[in-house]
């Protein structure tokens, strides 16, 4: 269920851009969908959902970085080890300033270790922000770089927004601008030497 990041309603509706069939005005009556108009610059991030009770209008990609509630980032190990041995880290970065990294080893569901630090929230927002800043560029300023290593790490970023709506990015941990960005900030909260 996507909600409203302004008012909190889970009154909301997908919005349909394009010159609207028949159908479409129907459902948007109905109050399934908003119509959105034709004008649409490709490539350009653009607001898909609409509340039907205040009318605010939005994207994950175009929410300001307050409205990001949470960033997940996921490393696994990967190649030669066996599924035993492979070490998995997640962290956890709450807005309110949270960190919580856990060590996962093998196929054991259950974590091994559990650590929990507590930083200032504006570095929280400061990293929200250069992440939001990528994610909502339009297409042509998109400058993001992919590492890629074979049997190296891959890490699964998932950010979560106040609407509930989660942007993922996967990639292997070789330097790139997600990776590179997460690393350093992860290891100075941790500061852990992995
Ligand atoms: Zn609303």
């Amino acid at each position: 269920m996507v909600i409203c990041p302004k008012c909190k309603s889970d009154r909301t509706a997908p919005i349909l851009y394009g010159y609207p069939s028949h159908e479409a005005f129907e459902a948007a009556e109905r109050g399934e969908i908003l119509l959105g108009g034709c004008e649409l610059i490709d490539s350009m991030p653009h607001e898909d959902y609409g509340c039907l009770e205040c009318g605010y209008c939005w994207s994950k990609e175009l929410l300001p970085a307050t409205k990001i509630t949470k960033i997940r980032y996921k490393v696994a190990e990967n190649g030669p080890c066996t599924l035993d041995s492979r070490n998995v880290r997640i962290y956890e970065v709450y807005l309110d300033g949270k960190c919580v990294e856990y060590l996962y080893q093998g196929q054991c569901r259950r974590y091994q270790f559990k650590t929990e630090e507590k930083i200032s929230n504006q570095r929280v927002y400061k990293l929200a922000c250069r992440l939001q800043k990528i994610i909502g560029a339009p297409l042509w300023e998109k400058d993001i770089v992919e590492g890629q290593v074979c049997d190296g790490c891959s890490y699964e970023l998932q950010i979560t927004y106040a609407d509930k709506r989660k942007e993922v990015i996967k990639g292997d941990v070789a330097g790139g601008t997600f990776d590179s960005m997460l690393e350093e900030f992860i290891h100075s909260v941790f500061n852990d030497e992995r």
